[in-house]
């Protein structure tokens, strides 16, 4: 199917709620000029293939690092005062502030 579309030339206006309208690029270039001078624009391009993003609909802009980090956070990762990553579960210690693994006694302190 991508490739079909591909072959075609064909963009893809993404409406919220998932829909996918997908029309030929030039198409969507007029549609495109159209869209970028509307008063109440929320639409800005995105550089090199003409895509559009909603500003509207952005969080923000990361690095790598933070996207990394954030990725980790969710997988119940969590990082310590040396910025040293553990797993979900993995405690301080409150007597060495030694990290201990996941059902583990302190190595420190058995
Ligand atoms: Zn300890």
């Amino acid at each position: 199917m991508i490739e079909q579309q591909l072959s075609k030339k064909l963009m893809c206006i993404v409406v919220r709620g998932g829909i996918e309208i997908w029309l030929e690029k030039d198409r969507i270039k007029k549609l495109s000029a159209e869209l970028l001078s509307l008063k109440e624009n929320r639409l800005i391009e995105i550089e090199g293939e003409g895509e559009m993003v909603n500003t509207a609909d952005m969080v923000g802009i990361f690095t790598p690092q933070t996207m990394e980090d954030s990725i980790r956070r969710k997988n119940g990762q969590w990082k310590d005062r040396n910025g040293k990553w553990h797993n979900r579960g993995d405690r301080v210690c409150h007597n060495c502030s030694n990290v201990v693994p996941f059902g583990m006694k302190c190595g420190n302190c058995g």
